[in-house]
């Protein structure tokens, strides 16, 4: 087992740094020396810690919302909870008028993949249960930090404009965004700063990701005798899998962009009865011009296993639907400059012993932490296909870009228990602290300079102009709060042990 001595950071001119940085203002200098203190060093990583512990699933995060939310408040954010129809969900917001700053910020965790920390091979802290296998400890915690820091800035220096705290529940299944934007939550924002816990340090544009529809299908039949009687039974579960055969065809004649997976929620209770009721929950994934065409698609193959199967379709629930990312390029420029005038932590010799030791566990090259920044990453000339994330979804309503930090492990599996693993302590905490520095200077100068801020609009403005925004959700669509609750009620009790208070 390894454990980290926490090492005090550098000042920020022990940092590799780009000589075409932009011009470093009093403003700025203040929240990278913020942000760098220890003591903030410290309070952030135990926050981020905390939020490890906790281990929420989506729409269940009130440990983890409430401790970001508190933070927020007792730095004197004006913050509402409860937002959007979700109780975790909440905007943190300081200052007023134009521009409107947001920075994004994200804390749920992941099913089935509980993992003690830091240790470089799979042994779950409690059998089963959830873990934060994508870092999102880390992001709303780096998201915080630099709120806390432009704030003060703002204060000291007479910055003005108004800085916005997004905490959005529900990431890991593509739920909060589009809710939180026909609420109106992200009217009047002037540019968003999305960030992901990653083992580089960079940003880049264009699209990523790929649009989703989340659906569950839901079938009704007749319970029958299962042996005595089964020509009086009509099964849902064979519509369920008669569906999934439809749709495992229909795959061979999808443009290649495409992802679909599904899981079977219900089946029936025991074999002796014929199943009345059978519901699938389907991931339908592709580009935003090929989406809905597909999932149109995919509901034929429902509406023709119930006419096969003698079965209704009796409920089609839309969960969430989303679109593509799009990274706004000059939003991503500014990031690029402010990631490399933050540069790469220094990893001591038991942080790079560590990550050798999770890579050869995980066969991958045992070549260490990084150190160095990544350039700006334009979009492949190529896409194929690929996850998804609901910024998406505000990325189309306003400029979003997002700065990967690092601190996961080069070669970490995100969603698996070695990410899960080095999510905590002091590789997170570099990581964060280093994201939320990057973040904090770019706000500023959103804040301050005029003219990049106008570029970046004008970018944006021209990209709706080609894509205007139309919501791929229903109106009549509800968050769906049941996701996650009972799962969560049943680990919330067994997992207190474990929790690590702030
Ligand atoms: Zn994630």
């Amino acid at each position: 087992m390894f454990r980290f001595a926490l090492m005090m950071l550098l000042p920020v001119s022990g940092y590799t740094q780009s000589t075409d940085s932009l011009f470093v203002n009093p403003g700025k200098q203040y929240v990278l020396d913020y942000i760098s203190r220890p003591e903030m060093f410290e309070k952030f990583g135990r926050i981020s810690d905390a939020i490890w512990s906790y281990a929420e699933l989506g729409l269940q995060e009130y440990k983890s919302s409430a401790l970001l939310a508190k933070t927020l408040e007792d730095e004197g954010f004006n913050v509402e909870m409860g937002l959007a129809g979700m109780p975790t969900c909440f905007v943190a917001s300081y200052g007023s008028g134009k521009p409107v700053i947001g920075i994004l910020g994200e804390f749920d965790a992941l099913p089935m993949i509980s993992q003690k920390a830091l240790v470089p091979e799979q042994d779950p802290l409690i059998e089963g249960a959830p873990g934060h296998g994508c870092g999102h400890n880390t992001m709303g915690t780096a998201g915080i930090a630099a709120a806390i820091a432009v704030k003060n800035a703002m204060d000291e220096y007479h910055i003005e404009g108004s800085i916005k705290f997004f905490g959005s529940p529900a990431e890991e299944t593509l739920i909060s965004r589009p809710y939180m934007i026909r609420a109106g939550l992200f009217d009047g924002i002037d540019a968003i700063i999305d960030n992901h816990l990653s083992s580089k340090f960079g940003t880049s544009y264009g699209v990523g990701g790929n649009a989703v529809f989340s659906v569950i299908f839901t079938f009704r039949g007749k319970t029958a005798h299962s042996a005595g009687a089964p020509w009086s039974g009509r099964s849902a579960l064979d519509a369920v899998e008669l569906m999934n055969i439809a749709s495992n065809y229909l795959r061979e004649h999808l443009f290649y962009t495409y992802r679909m997976h599904y899981i079977i929620l219900e089946g029936g209770e025991a074999p002796n009865v014929v199943p009345d009721k059978a519901s699938v929950w389907y991931y339908v994934r592709n580009t935003d011009e090929r989406v809905e065409e597909m999932y149109e698609r995919v509901i034929n193959c429902a509406r023709g296993a119930a006419l096969a199967t003698g079965t209704e379709l009796s409920d089609i629930r839309i969960l969430t639907a989303i679109h593509q990312k799009h990274s706004n390029k000059a939003l991503a420029e500014l990031f690029q400059k402010n990631i490399e005038l933050t540069g790469m932590p220094e990893w001591t010799d038991e942080e790079q012993q560590y990550a050798r030791a999770l890579q050869k566990e995980l066969g991958k090259d045992e070549k260490g932490m990084p150190e160095k920044v990544d350039s700006l990453k334009a979009p492949s000339a190529s896409f194929t296909g690929g996850g998804s994330t609901d910024v998406g979804e505000v990325s189309m309503i306003a400029p979003t870009a997002t700065i990967t930090f690092p601190g996961a492990v080069p070669g970490t599996i995100f969603h698996h228990w070695s990410a899960v693993a080095g999510n905590y302590g002091s590789l997170a905490w570099k990581g964060l602290n280093a994201g939320a520095r990057a973040m904090a200077a770019s706000a500023i100068d959103l804040l301050t300079l005029p003219e990049e801020l106008a570029t970046i609009k004008a970018e944006f403005e021209e990209y709706s102009k080609e894509h205007p925004y139309k919501a791929f959700l229903p109106e009549d669509a509800v968050p769906p709060l049941d996701l996650n609750k009972e799962l969560m009620e049943k680990w919330r009790y067994i997992m207190e042990d474990h929790y690590k208070e702030y």
